[in-house]
C-alpha cells in the first residue's frame, strides 16, 4: 500500500523561529521583525485574470516567512533556506532586465515601491518557506507579498493596514514579478496572498479601472461547517514548455479580442452583460480554420461564467453544490484550453472515483497542482486512492496539502 505524503503547514511560531535563526546566523544580530505571506490556491477561474475576468482564490495555511532589517546604505543582501549563498545587489542597480535569480522577487518589490514614490532603503533579509516551489501554489507571490508587508512596516508606509493599501502592495508585487523577475503573470497570485481573509474566498474581478472594493470581494467560504475540506494535490510533474505555452495562450486571447473589436474577452461573458458566446464564436469562424481560437475563447468565457456562479453558490452557503462547476472547469481546461496534463487528469479522475464532490486542475497547468472538494470523513481515503493511482502509473509520488481558507500576508 502506498502511503500518501502530507505536506503540513508550519505553525507561525515555527516559521518565525526558523527565519529569525537564519537571519541572526547570516547577518550578525537579530532582524527588526518577522513577516509572512501565504501561498494560494485558486478554487475556480483559470486563465481568466489576463482576460479581465473573474477568479476565486483562497490563501493557503502554508506560508513564506521573512526576517528583515533595514540598512543605512542601499545594499540588499538576501539568504533563503531554499537557495544557496547570499543574493546581493544595490537597490539603485535593480531595474527591468538588470538582475537575475530568486532575489529579483524580493528586490523587485523594493524597486516597485520606490517607483511608486515611496522612500525605500537597503535591507538584509532571510527567507524560509513551506510553500512548495513551482507547484502552482504561488511560492513566488508568497515571497513577494512577505517582502511587501515587511518593507511596508520598516519604511512606515502603513499600506498593509487597509485593503486599499494592500491593493497597492499587490501592484508592487505584480510589477516585481512581471518587470524584475520577468514572469508574465496576471495579478491573481499577489492579490490572493495579500488580500484573502481567513474563512473567506476572494472574488477577484480584473476589469481595469475598478477600485479595490470592487476588484476584490470577500466571500465567506465555510467548508468545515459543511463537513467538507479542500484537498490540494501537488503532482510534482515538471513540464518544460510552461512559459511558452502561457505566453501563447495570452497572445491567442489578445488576438481573438482584437478580431472581435473588444478590449478583452470578458466583454463576451453573459454573466457580465456581454454579447454571449454564440455570437462571438460565429464572428470568429471565418478567421479560425482549425477551431483553436474558438476553443480558447470558449474556455475563457465559460470559465468566467462558472466562476460567477460558483461564487454565488458559496455565498448562499451551498459549498457542497460546487462540484459540477469544478469538473466542468477541468474539462474545459483540458479539452478547450489544452493546459492540463496526464498527472493533473489522473488526480481529477482518481479523486472523483474515490468520492470527491468535485476536482480540477488549479493554476496555469502543465503540471503543478489539482484540487478536490471532499467530505472531511473521506479525505484520507481520497488521498490514498490518488497516491495509489500515481504509484500504479509509475509517476513521482504526489504531495498532499489540506487547504482551509487562511489568513493573508501580515
Ligand atoms: P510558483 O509560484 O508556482 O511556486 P514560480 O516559478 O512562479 O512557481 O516561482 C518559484 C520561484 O520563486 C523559485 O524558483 C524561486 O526563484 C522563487 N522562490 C519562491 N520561494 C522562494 C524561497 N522561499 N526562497 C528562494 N526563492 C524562492
Ligand atoms: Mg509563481
Amino acid at each position: 500500500m502506498t502511503e500518501p505524503q502530507w505536506l503540513e503547514a508550519w505553525t507561525a511560531e515555527d516559521g518565525a523561529r526558523r527565519v529569525d535563526e537564519l537571519f541572526t546566523r547570516s547577518f550578525d544580530g537579530p532582524p527588526e521583525g518577522v513577516w509572512s505571506a501565504p501561498g494560494r490556491v485558486n478554487l475556480i477561474g483559470e486563465h481568466t485574470d489576463y482576460n479581465a475576468g473573474l477568479c476565486l482564490p483562497t490563501a493557503l495555511p502554508h506560508r513564506t516567512y521573512i526576517a528583515l532589517r533595514p540598512r543605512e546604505d542601499d545594499q540588499v543582501r538576501l539568504v533563503s533556506a531554499q537557495a544557496e549563498g547570499v543574493w546581493e545587489a544595490r537597490l539603485s542597480d535593480v531595474a527591468p532586465g538588470a538582475v537575475r535569480g530568486w532575489g529579483a522577487y524580493v528586490a523587485g518589490v523594493a524597486w516597485a515601491l520606490a517607483e511608486a514614490g515611496h522612500k525605500i532603503g537597503g535591507f538584509d533579509a532571510a527567507v524560509d518557506s513551506c510553500v512548495p516551489f513551482g507547484a502552482g501554489l504561488s511560492s513566488s507571490a508568497a515571497l513577494e507579498a512577505a517582502a511587501a508587508v515587511a518593507l511596508d512596516a520598516v519604511a512606515g508606509l502603513g499600506l498593509a493596514a487597509s485593503d486599499a493599501g494592500r491593493a497597492e502592495l499587490v501592484e508592487a508585487s505584480r510589477r516585481a514579478e512581471n518587470e524584475i523577475a520577468g514572469a508574465p503573470t496576471g495579478g491573481l497570485d499577489q492579490s490572493a496572498s495579500l488580500r484573502c481573509r481567513e474563512g473567506y474566498a476572494l472574488l477577484l474581478d480584473f476589469r481595469p479601472g475598478l477600485n479595490p472594493l470592487e476588484s476584490g470581494v470577500p466571500v465567506p467560504f465555510d467548508l468545515a461547517t459543511a463537513g467538507l475540506t479542500l484537498l490540494v494535490v501537488d503532482t510534482r510533474a515538471e513540464h518544460s514548455h510552461v512559459d511558452g505555452e502561457y505566453g501563447a495562450r495570452r497572445a491567442t486571447c489578445e488576438q481573438a479580442a482584437k478580431l472581435l473589436g473588444l478590449d478583452s474577452l470578458r466583454e463576451i461573458a453573459p454573466t457580465l452583460g456581454g454579447m454571449g458566446i454564440d455570437r462571438a464564436l460565429a464572428e470568429l469562424e471565418p478567421h479560425d480554420p482549425d477551431g483553436v481560437l474558438r476553443r480558447r475563447v470558449r474556455h475563457v468565457v465559460s470559465e468566467i461564467d462558472r466562476t460567477a456562479r460558483f461564487a454565488d453558490l458559496v455565498r448562499e452557503g451551498r459549498a457542497a453544490d460546487v462540484g459540477p462547476f469544478m469538473l466542468a472547469s477541468h474539462t474545459s481546461l483540458r479539452d478547450d484550453y489544452e493546459v492540463s496534463c496526464r498527472e493533473l487528469d489522473l488526480v481529477v479522475d482518481s479523486a472523483m472515483a474515490a468520492g470527491a464532490l468535485g476536482a480540477r486542475m488549479t493554476g496555469g497547468g502543465f503540471g503543478g497542482s489539482a484540487i478536490a472538494l471532499v467530505r472531511l470523513a473521506d479525505v484520507d481515503m481520497v488521498a490514498q486512492v490518488v497516491a495509489e493511482a500515481f504509484a500504479e502509473a509509475h509517476l513521482t509520488p504526489p504531495a498532499f496539502l489540506l487547504a482551509p481558507p487562511s489568513a493573508p500576508a501580515a
